[in-house]
């Protein structure tokens, strides 16, 4: 691994890159900063110019590299120049974590760490015991104590060490970190900063999908806020290296039955407050003080951004949408095309913009979805069918 900062945006502190740090001092969190440099003017953004790790370090599954493509009913429906679906259940554990999560082993592999882990129940819990299971490294992922087989078995599956944790969940995060401290775990929670390094390459491949043209608004679904940092940070990083010539708005989008960075920007604050008793079928957003909350405010403020949030039958409604497009996301990850809607009837995105909405994980995650939709089909006999098709 080659000499890389990690630095606070808060405070201004900076830290060594080749050191297990996951956070700053003064309790925000860190991105690494690292230009490259050479290479930009041929138009590259591969990972050999854009993170300081050698090739070796690296272990791929073949993450990233997802599809962007463009929605001419959304585009029509909403008044907007272009529409497009960058979406990530393309990837390997089909969401987006495991572009942060290659980033991770990486860093893990670069400073000597032969376990890695992660506290979660969801995505993040797939994405670590897959690539723990491509490096050879043993993964340790501590799931809350009520979580149901139908959770547990596809995180089972790649022979991780899978502990069910009795007690309260921000005691195991915090637990997780201190133990992982004295054991030599590499613990890749929410938003340590080289899973926001590797959510950059969302952005980096937005501008080449584009031909380096930056979209207006870039739509993502918020929870701990690491997501939305690296794709801002990814956009900071391409306008340096001089290979686009503006940076995009963001637009937070979250559920309001969980939507803490919206009651904070509606309110002008400059910190998240905990949200009281959170509920949403979008439970991959549902982090009720997210760790990246303020760094987020701050961001969305510099860039001209907002945060908006959506119903319930708004995001069901959005993953029927998406759906019938063609495109089958978990609903959290939906919750961009409810949010860009509320955005045009509020006159916050004009009419004739551009935006890029990020589908972060696929609709198969979560099938209990279902439910929500009436979902229709018919029976009927063989010798019927002729009649039937008609
Ligand atoms: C993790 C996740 C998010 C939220 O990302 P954050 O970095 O926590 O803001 C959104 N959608 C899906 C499908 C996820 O798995
Ligand atoms: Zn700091």
């Amino acid at each position: 691994m080659r000499n890389a900062l990690l630095r606070c945006k808060s405070c201004g502190a900076n830290y060594d890159a080749r050191t297990p740090t996951f956070r700053c001092e003064c309790g925000e969190p860190l991105d690494l900063v690292w230009d490259g440099g050479e290479g930009a003017a041929e138009k590259r953004t591969d990972r050999a110019i854009f993170f300081p790790f050698e090739e070796g370090e690296w272990v791929s599954l073949g993450e990233g590299n997802t599809p962007l493509v463009s929605v001419k009913d959304f585009a029509d429906e909403l008044g907007l120049a272009d529409v497009q679906v960058k979406n990530e259940s393309a990837n390997p554990t089909w969401s987006f974590k495991d572009r942060g999560t290659a980033a991770c082993v990486a860093h893990a592999r670069a400073l000597g760490f032969s376990r890695i882990g992660t506290v979660s129940t969801g995505n993040m819990a797939a994405s670590v015991a897959a690539y723990g299971a491509a490096a050879g490294m043993e993964a340790v992922i501590l799931v809350k104590g009520d979580t149901d087989e139908e959770k547990m078995a596809p995180v089972a599956i790649y022979g991780p060490t899978l502990l069910r944790v009795e007690g309260a969940y921000d005691k195991l995060y915090k637990e997780s970190i201190r133990l992982g401290a004295e054991l030599g775990i590499y613990f890749m929670n929410s938003d340590v900063p080289f899973r926001v390094a590797g959510s950059r390459t969302i952005a980096f491949e937005i501008a080449e999908q584009r031909g380096f043209s930056v979209p207006d608004w870039v739509v993502v679904p918020t929870s701990a806020g690491g997501n939305l940092r690296g794709i801002i940070n990814g956009f900071e990083d391409l306008l340096s290296a001089g290979l686009t010539d503006r940076m995009p708005r963001f637009l937070c989008a979250q559920a309001q039955g969980c939507s803490p960075i919206v009651a904070a920007f509606d309110a002008g604050e400059e910190r998240i407050k905990p949200f009281e008793s959170p509920h949403t079928i979008a439970h991959a957003i549902e982090n009720p003080f997210p760790p990246s909350g303020n760094r987020v405010l701050a961001e969305l403020r510099r860039y001209g951004g907002v945060a908006l949030g959506a119903k319930e039958k708004e995001i069901v409604k959005a993953q029927k949408h998406m759906a019938r497009q063609g495109f089958f996301g978990q609903p959290a990850s939906c919750v961009p095309l409810a949010c860009l809607r509320n955005a045009r009837e509020e006159g916050l995105v004009a009419e004739g913009s551009t935006a890029v909405l990020i589908m972060t994980g696929s609709g198969l995650k979560y099938t209990a979805a279902f439910q929500a939709h009436k979902l229709k089909w018919k029976d009927c006999k063989l010798k019927e069918l002729a009649e039937k098709m008609r």
